[in-house]
């Protein structure tokens, strides 16, 4: 059985210490499952800060890094500088790192390899855009994303990888996606790994789903059979967070 999974990307949040804490407040004081894994991803000024304050079976980690360990690199943080300081994990390929930064869906598996060699754990970030969807090409678009990656990483250790489904247009909009919608998505990236790395990989895989979860949609889509979690932006920040880490209970 795979671990349910719920991770908090804060995003360009919060924007002072006292909010920060706040949060944290809200979570060291939760009532949550444990059998949950959950990880909290803070912008990179807050990670060490907000690691320190938070409860110990919370993880942390980065939503971005870059491909090369150490140099001329301004503005960027290595896998290594992230192991060092003990960060677990790493968001890659977030749509707003692949729309708004021009990452390509190459760079992504290339800085994917890098952080696994590294030692880190990463929530690789997948999803169509709304034309894409209306085009009939869901599937193609993921499985290309998807491809990329497994050409770099085919012989990694695949239980470090975690899949975040976040199809582009339910992605702050409060448009959720439909519980079938989740559901057919997860399956063909299942599919999509059984026939590109192993069957192995596809049954033990977290596939987890992100794009306006709420308290009040997060239990449907937990249950259904491919939805192995979620990946939650505005809704990490909020009182709420607990009842979606919850949303298996
Ligand atoms: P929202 O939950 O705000 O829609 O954001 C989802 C997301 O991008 C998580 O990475």
């Amino acid at each position: 059985p795979r671990q349910f999974f719920v991770g908090g990307n804060f995003k360009m949040n919060p924007t002072s210490r006292e909010q920060k804490e706040n949060i944290v407040k809200i979570l060291n004081d939760a009532d949550v499952d444990p059998n949950t894994e959950v990880v909290i991803a803070p912008p990179s000024l807050y990670i060490l800060p907000l690691a320190n304050i938070l409860r110990k079976d919370f993880k942390v980690a980065a939503q971005n890094a870059y491909i090369k360990t150490s140099g001329a690199f301004t503005g960027e943080i290595s896998p290594a500088q992230l192991v060092d300081a003990e960060v677990p994990y790493v968001i890659l390929g977030h749509s707003e790192r692949r729309t708004l930064f021009g990452e390509t869906s190459e760079l992504v598996a290339q800085k994917t390899r890098a952080a696994i060699d590294a030692g880190l754990s990463v929530i690789l970030c997948i999803g169509e855009t709304l034309v894409e969807r209306e085009a009939g090409q869901c599937t193609q678009v993921i499985e290309k994303q998807l491809q990329a990656v497994v050409q770099v990483t085919k012989e990694a250790d695949w239980s470090k990888i975690v899949i975040a489904y976040e199809p582009v247009w339910a992605i702050g909009t409060g448009k959720v996606a439909t519980t079938a919608q989740a559901q057919e998505a997860h399956s063909d990236i299942r599919k999509f790994l059984r026939q590109a790395v192993s069957s192995a990989v596809a049954e033990n895989t977290r596939v987890i789903y992100g794009g306006s979860v709420t308290a009040g949609n997060c239990s449907d889509l937990a249950g259904q059979p491919d939805v192995d979690g979620f990946l939650v932006g505005g809704a990490s920040l909020k009182p709420e967070f607990v009842n979606i880490i919850n949303s298996r209970r």
